[in-house]
């Protein structure tokens, strides 16, 4: 009786929700949600301070004394968004960043200094081709499974990927890009080799996650796990440990650009 009761109340809830799946795309964070770093035009004290280099468990951050002032360096396929250089900076110069249109196409463009203008993230444009709207993807997990709960998480209601022709598929055959979750240790380089060389042409490899993109806090540990580059070429680089399902989609619209482009 009590089960039925909980049913009722669960089915009123949600007729009286509505809808609930989200009418934009990649939205910035909520307030007080943590993302990746950023950097401000706050002058950075320089060595004298070099808090955040220290604090950085993955030694994502390089302070480079300058004559003038000193560059502050962040490889975000690094970073693990701990916070701790955020909260810790006295002058402001690292702060959150709430974006989560985060994927790059380029290795190089995850690395941001106070020096250098921000590398704009943008969904890629032009393209066109037969499957310029939809994307089946074959996932490899690596690791510790936070990033594959957020891709499960990105089909559920509020984030609804299908609506964007997204499908998990469990064959490599049928898949158009790879998906590649966690720091990818020894033992998982063949399996990864061999399910990339499985895919048909034209295919694309996305490293989902900073383990995926450098190994994160693995990286150059007895393991050899340091990321998908390497091993499979790597197309599409989505930093976060782990990505918001937000920045998921966002990154797998990016690919379904680039693979249009190569159809
Ligand atoms: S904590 Fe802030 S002020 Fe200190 S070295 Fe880092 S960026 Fe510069
Ligand atoms: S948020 Fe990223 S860059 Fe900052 S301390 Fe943590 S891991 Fe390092």
């Amino acid at each position: 009786m009590i089960y039925e009761v909980n049913v009722i109340r669960l089915l009123s809830y949600l007729v009286s929700k509505g809808v609930v799946t989200s009418s934009q795309l990649s939205p910035p964070l909520q307030e007080g949600v943590r993302g990746l770093p950023s950097l401000t035009n706050s002058d950075c004290i320089g060595i004298e301070c070099a808090q955040c280099e220290q604090a950085c468990p993955t030694s994502a951050i390089q302070i480079e004394q300058q004559a003038e002032h000193a560059n502050v360096r962040i490889d975000l396929g690094n970073c693990i968004a701990c916070g701790l250089c955020t909260s810790i900076c006295p002058t402001a110069t690292i702060v959150n960043n709430p974006s989560t249109r985060t994927a790059q196409s380029e290795r190089e463009h995850l690395i941001i200094q106070t020096s250098l203008p921000p590398v704009n993230t943008g969904a890629v444009s032009g393209g066109g081709g037969i499957f310029r709207r939809s994307m089946a993807v074959r996932v490899v997990s690596t690791g510790c499974s936070a990033c594959d709960l957020e891709i499960g998480a990105s089909g559920n209601p509020i984030f609804d990927m299908e609506r964007f022709g997204v499908s998990v598929v469990a064959s490599p055959r049928f898949a158009d890009a790879l998906v590649v979750t966690g720091p990818v240790p020894k033992a998982m380089h063949e399996p990864l080799r061999t399910c990339y060389e499985a895919m048909a042409d034209p295919r694309l490899v996305i490293a989902l996650g900073t383990c995926a993109i450098s190994g994160g806090v693995h990286k150059n540990g007895y393991t050899e796990a340091n990321g998908a580059n390497g091993i499979v070429p790597v197309d599409l680089y989505v930093p976060g440990c782990p990505p918001h399902p937000w920045s998921i989609l966002f990154a797998l619209q990016m690919a379904m650009q680039l693979k249009a482009r190569r159809s």
